[in-house]
């Protein structure tokens, strides 16, 4: 099968997020299934590319053109790469926003950046299915079936559309529509129109074949009002067509036994470099030596309200107070960034902050730590608890989402289980789940064996890959007009 992959941001190229790991792992598992996959991203600022393919498209984007040349990123594991390159729209300081606020043009922006890949579709490299993601591209689906509708190259070819996070539509005013090139007719409750504005998710959810979301779990709370955003009625009308299928963890990078960020390399049978790991850590933030023997909690997050962060804002200073030591990386909304740097500087000692977006210091904390905390209000997948099992640190996570799907309680008795979770979006059901693992860390065999619980949890790609395989299987066959049977 030729797989079309359309993308906002895909590693090793671009990331804000989850999205960028999928979008490397999940291409390069079909491409090892015997699959041909490219990937389109938008070419950003410090992507190399080596050879232009089209110097220029010609978009329509409203009473104008534009002319975004499609380079060629050569083949990644198996996985060839395409940018559109439009310096203008793609060559700025970061993907989305400016100064925490989004991009103003970030409507025309995407709407170049899904007709260009439906060009390449049909000039460059012509798939079997396209497979996109996120609000940037589900224009892809709306226009497939919109504009291009009669296209004999692109007509009946089946659109996989994956959610990652139902909480960013792509929201705009009416206006985006003449500004973008789209037809007035998509103003429409059954296409883009949301409560008066422009919904590019919306649009994309009515029109693409199959909906995945990134859990099992997920995919049923997306239709509920508690966690729709105001779409879980478009979700439940395409309940059919809606399929979680739970994000694999790429071991290739996330293993303690190869990792080369970390101070010393580990796996189950000899866990001692982990001990280094963590000395290392609380080095590189500067938190004293003797506190190796207290249990120290890493986060790698967006400070974001979904990441759970007005829950820890309000039971900060509490768990601090505990015997433990706290290390947080990211980035964020700026009232959290302010209320952490508080608690780092009220907490020397105790707790090490690093504002910021960096890897190899991600892939530290994973092996440094010994818990690792999400409190989550909602988590479509989550992929730092998988990592977290794998480095043999302890997930503490609330029972949402993919993190429901991925971790299970540890019981003491059984020894069964892998972590702790906590159900109530209530600070001191999160303290509560803290003091759970503080507990049985003090008890050596068992957090051993809680460790080595995880440790041997497999979230490859593997099986992952193979159920999308299965799905776009299914996508073409109901495309594809059966022929006659046979007469004899
Ligand atoms: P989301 O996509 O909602 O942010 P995920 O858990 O799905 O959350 O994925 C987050 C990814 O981004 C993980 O690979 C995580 O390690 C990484 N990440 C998040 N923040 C940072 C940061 N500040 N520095 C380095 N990596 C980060």
């Amino acid at each position: 099968m030729k797989i079309l992959f359309v993308s906002p941001e895909g590693l090793p190229f671009s990331k804000t997020g989850g999205l960028a790991d999928v979008v490397e792992a999940l291409p390069k598992a079909l491409a090892a299934m015997g699959h041909d996959v490219a990937v389109v991203l938008p070419r950003y600022r410090g992507t190399k590319v080596s050879t232009i393919v089209v110097p220029s498209l010609s978009i329509p984007m409203g009473d104008t053109l534009r002319f975004p040349a499609v380079a060629d990123g050569a083949v990644l594991n198996g996985v060839r790469y395409f940018f559109v390159d439009d310096p203008e729209y793609f060559d700025r300081d970061a993907l989305y926003t400016t100064r925490g606020a989004d991009y103003p043009d970030n409507g025309e922006r995407f709407a170049l950046f899904s007709k260009a890949a439906l060009e390449i579709a049909k000039q460059v490299w012509r798939p079997d299915i396209i497979h996109c993601h996120d609000w940037q591209t589900a224009l892809v689906p709306v226009l497939l079936r919109a504009m291009y509708s009669g296209d004999p190259l692109l007509r009946g070819l089946p659109a996989v559309f994956t959610v990652h996070n139902l909480g960013y539509h792509g929201l705009f005013d009416r206006g985006v529509l003449a500004r973008a090139g789209l037809p007035a007719s998509l103003f429409s409750i059954k296409s883009l129109e949301f409560y008066s504005r422009v919904n590019y998710l919306k649009g994309g959810l009515l029109a693409a074949d199959w909906i995945t979301t990134v859990s099992p779990r997920y995919a049923k709370e997306i239709m509920t009002p508690e966690f729709g955003h105001g779409l879980d009625g478009v979700v439940r009308d395409r309940a059919g067509r809606v399929v979680g299928i739970l994000n694999g963890a790429d071991y290739s990078l996330w293993d303690p036994e190869h990792d080369d960020f970390i101070a010393a390399k580990y796996s189950a049978k000899y866990l001692d470099g982990k001990a280094l790991c963590k000395k290392d850590l609380l080095r590189e933030f500067k938190l004293p030596e003797k506190s190796v023997e207290r249990p120290l909690i890493g986060i790698v997050s967006r400070f974001a309200d979904q990441k759970g962060f007005d829950l820890f804002a309000k039971v900060g200073s509490e768990l601090l107070r505990e015997n433990l030591s706290l290390v947080a990386l990211g980035t964020g909304e700026p009232k959290y960034e302010r209320y952490l740097r508080a608690l780092a500087s009220h907490f020397p000692g105790k707790m090490g902050l690093r504002i910021g977006f960096d890897n190899a210091l991600a892939h530290r904390i994973e092996a440094g730590a010994d818990m690792f905390l999400m409190p989550s209000r909602y988590e479509p997948c989550g992929l730092n608890q998988m990592y977290s099992l794998r480095y043999g640190t302890v997930p503490i996570v609330r029972a949402t989402g993919g993190l429901d799907d991925t971790v299970e309680p540890f019981e003491p008795f059984s020894g069964k289980g892998t972590g702790f979770k906590f159900a109530d979006y209530d600070g001191r059901a999160l303290l509560a789940a803290v003091r759970t693992a503080l507990e049985v860390f003090r008890d050596a065999k068992a957090w051993r064996r809680l460790q080595l619980n995880g440790m041997a949890k497999d979230f490859s790609w593997k099986a992952s890959a193979a159920e999308y395989a299965r799905l776009y299987e299914a996508a073409l066959q109901a495309r594809i007009p059966r022929a006659p049977a046979a007469s004899n």
